[in-house]
């Protein structure tokens, strides 16, 4: 039986890390959603279609293809055959996936591309829906969470690394507005599913995430 581990959780809770971590421990795939949604945002970008023109995103979006494959267990993002994994990690296109992904036709399309993936292999799924709408029966469900203090922190280091000087301020009320988009869109909004386990990061390392995720991964499969 194939192994579906459904991972959510608000941005900057190092989902797409430590969902890579986990799954790599695991031996089995990860796919990370909020890069479909990316790539959905970089259509619509490149189309200079409105990003509040819900009719235009969703005919841009719904022409576009958007599938992923993996190279040596790693996910690469194509949007109509180019591979646009290298493009998709830029504030612009970020902005743009938060807006697109507010649409029902973007989400139907991207969700059921995702639930059609995860009917041939072992996968852990990381995104905002994932135990709620994509693999509402996944055995094992987390939600991965930390303080928006502590999201923007790392979030502001990772920014340091790279030369970035944007104000602490600045990267919190980032946050807060990607957090508001995504908990309170109409259509799909970010929530803990009833049957998953919360992981609080604020106070964990990445080596300390990545093992309790393990270890309900363990304790939910021998239940299953
Ligand atoms: O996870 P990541 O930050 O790459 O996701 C980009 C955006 O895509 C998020 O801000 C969120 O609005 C959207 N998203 C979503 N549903 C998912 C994954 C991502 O709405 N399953």
């Amino acid at each position: 039986m194939p192994l579906l581990i459904a991972i959510d959780g608000p941005v900057g809770a190092g989902k797409s890390t430590i969902s890579d971590a986990v799954a790599q421990r695991l031996g089995i795939l990860h796919l990370d959603t909020g890069a479909m949604y990316r790539a959905a945002g970089l259509a619509a970008l490149r189309a200079g279609v409105s990003l509040d023109d819900e009719q235009a995103v969703s005919e841009c979006v719904g022409r576009a293809d958007i599938s992923v494959r993996y190279e040596d267990g790693v996910q690469r993002t194509l949007l109509s055959g180019e591979d646009v994994t290298g493009a998709l990690r830029t504030p612009e296109a970020s902005d743009a996936a938060s807006r697109v992904s507010q649409y029902p036709a973007v989400r139907r399309k991207l969700v059921e591309a995702q639930q059609r993936i995860a009917r041939s292999t072992s996968l852990l799924m990381d995104g905002r829906d994932i135990g709620t709408v994509v693999l509402p029966d996944a055995p094992v469900k987390i939600y991965l969470t930390a303080t928006a203090q502590a999201r923007a922190a790392r979030r502001m280091l990772q920014m340091r690394e790279k030369g970035d000087q944007t104000p602490f301020e600045v990267i919190l009320a980032e946050v807060n507005a990607r957090d508001d988009r995504d908990m309170h869109r109409e259509t799909d909004p970010l929530r803990q599913a009833e049957d998953a386990v919360v992981v609080d990061s604020s106070e964990l390392n990445f080596e300390e995430t990545v093992n309790a995720i393990l270890r309900i991964v363990a304790e939910r499969s021998a239940e299953a």
